[in-house]
């Protein structure tokens, strides 16, 4: 039924840059005999679901969104790819990107803009915007994303589905195609709280393949599902994030949703995390920095592309051909960026000062924390844009993830859930829920009391 819902909507929504009807069907038959040999495969076996073309597969190409890995097969599977597939879960396709993870609304795709279900000429956000879109179009049930700086929340919220940024070192990076290592986090998208809370423990947890991953519990947040319940607990509403630069009907649903968690017996507090509203500038310091460390293995002897290869050029010149031709704008000037701010004499000044930011940010944290169980905001500060409307204006672009980004730099858990639709425009706005580390279970209690 979702290959058929694919080869009906995507011709117009754009969502999957791969699918491929034989193999999904050969995956859900292996599924069904090892059902019928009486495995145990938990809760999602058998369920569809799609992949942000950033997680490899074995099975299918992995592009991350680039021409320069167009035509690579990756060798193995991400962690998650392969948990997943353990779980019994079938994978319909690979989802639309913005290139290498890097924007807010899949236009920096070398594979065309995906669309959003709601409003064909508006963006699904990004990066993560085919996931979210072929959840929100009912192609795929599930999606998986990847989340540096809003890129799960942020589609989750202008496509009215569920979107969760789990705990940094939660969730696995091994054979996630990296962008900045330190903020890239795997996360669920589903159109419930709970089924993302499903889809979050079951690729969740310890993995030795990955250096960062965190040796500890996996947070029991289906249960916190289940249970749904918001007595009591206090809710600190962030100071920074609301205002100028915000849409009124986002601010709108907003608070209405505050008083609702009011009604159903939570404390709500205002709390002020002052260094949030350096964040912004902290991150694209810090995420190119990475980012121009991290793509320097594109060198057009190790994947995909190769441009210039004819015999006459050394490899300096078929490596600087292959980088022009395979990578877009957005990610060279993140390169160009990045380098700058990692080179000798500026180190200091840029990168070091963003990494000072960083500790005030998770200090700011810390602090809420100590008051208050979890903080809220809006996800972001408008309803889907126009396709192209940003397109020419990095800054404007960058300003989507205003509210998404202090989680990142300081790894805590945050997720996204619809919170009805802003009157301007009848578009899907989005309450985040930000929780400490490891207390991700609190995002989906808030959010399973908010969705009822
Ligand atoms: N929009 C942000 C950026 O362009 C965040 C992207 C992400 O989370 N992958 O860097």
């Amino acid at each position: 039924a979702h290959l058929d819902r694919i080869a009906a909507v995507d011709p117009q929504v754009n969502a999957f840059l791969h699918v491929d009807a034989e193999t999904t069907l050969a995956q859900a038959r292996r599924v069904d005999e090892r059902l019928a040999a009486g495995e145990e495969l938990g809760p999602l076996a058998g369920v569809p679901i799609a992949h942000k073309d950033v997680f490899t597969t074995t099975d299918m190409p992995t592009t991350a969104g680039s021409k320069i890995l167009e035509g690579w097969r990756p060798p193995y599977d991400a962690t998650v790819t392969r948990r997943l597939r353990e779980a019994g879960l079938v994978i319909l396709g690979k989802t639309n990107l913005d290139e290498f993870a890097m924007g807010s609304s899949t236009e920096n795709s070398a594979y065309g803009v995906t669309r959003n279900p709601w409003d064909l000429s508006r963006i699904p956000g990004g990066s993560s915007g085919g996931s979210s879109a072929a959840v929100a179009a009912y192609e795929a049930p599930l999606s998986t994303g990847t989340d540096t700086g809003g890129s799960i929340r942020q589609p989750a919220a202008v496509t009215g589905i569920v979107g969760m940024k789990p705990t940094y070192g939660g969730s696995s990076r091994y054979g996630l195609i990296a962008f900045a290592s330190s903020l890239d986090t795997p996360g669920p998208f589903a159109r419930t709280v709970l089924d993302a809370a499903l889809l979050h423990e079951a690729f969740s947890g310890h993995d030795a393949l990955d250096s960062t991953s965190i040796d500890a519990a996996v947070p029991r947040v289906a249960e916190a599902a289940r249970e749904g319940d918001v007595a009591g607990l206090r809710i600190g509403v962030v100071k920074e994030f609301g205002g100028d630069g915000y849409q009124p009907g986002v601010l709108a649903r907003f608070r209405e949703t505050v008083e609702l968690l009011e009604s159903l017996g939570a404390k709500v507090v205002e709390v002020s995390c002052p260094s949030f509203t350096t964040a912004l500038p902290a991150y694209y310091l810090i995420a190119p920095s990475e980012c121009s460390s991290n793509l320097a293995r594109f060198d057009a002897m190790r994947y995909g592309l190769r441009v210039g290869d004819d015999g006459t050029r050394s490899a300096e010149e078929v490596m600087a051909l292959t980088r022009a031709q395979g990578f877009g704008p957005e990610v060279k000037r993140r390169i160009i960026l990045g380098t700058y701010a990692l080179s000798s004499g500026y180190y200091d000044a840029y990168y070091g000062q963003a990494q000072k930011v960083r500790t005030l940010i998770a200090r700011d944290f810390e602090a809420a924390f100590h008051q208050v169980d979890v903080l809220v905001s809006p996800t972001t500060p408008t309803t889907a844009f126009p396709i192209g409307e940003r397109a020419d204006d990095p800054m404007a672009m960058y300003l989507a993830d205003l509210c998404t980004i202090p989680t990142n730099l300081a790894g805590n858990a945050a997720i996204s859930v619809p919170c009805g639709l802003a009157d301007e425009d009848g578009l899907p706005v989005g309450l985040q829920i930000m929780a400490p580390v490891l207390g991700d279970d609190r995002c989906y209690r808030v959010g399973a009391a908010v969705e009822r």
